[in-house]
């Protein structure tokens, strides 16, 4: 699979589109982080630098901030179906697949 390509939406910037990879997620359907502790979960996304799994931000626990806070991964894109927005946490830009 080639590397996604994602452009940043709304005349947006982001310095850190040479951090997406061709990832495979690590948890199809859940944040592990979630069920490591017995959290709860509304949304998903996933790292585009890894493929972590976290939960979104209306997610009791965050996880996939706390992936970008921890590891320094600023991309991830929606895990929901028929969602294609990517975001980049640092430039707080949205980022959409250059083919949409
Ligand atoms: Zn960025
Ligand atoms: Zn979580
Ligand atoms: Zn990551």
């Amino acid at each position: 699979m080639p590397i996604p390509v994602y452009i940043p939406a709304n005349g947006g910037r982001c310095g850190h589109l040479d951090q997406l990879r061709d990832v495979e997620p690590d948890s199809p359907d859940s944040c592990q982080d979630c069920r490591a502790t017995g959290g709860r979960w509304l949304h998903l996304r996933e790292c585009l630098t890894c493929g972590h799994v976290g939960c979104c931000d209306n997610s009791q626990n965050r996880h996939a901030t706390a992936h970008w806070r921890a590891t320094g991964h600023a991309l991830i894109r929606s895990y929901e179906t028929g969602e294609v927005w990517a975001w980049c946490y640092p430039d707080e830009a949205m980022l959409l697949p250059a083919d949409v």
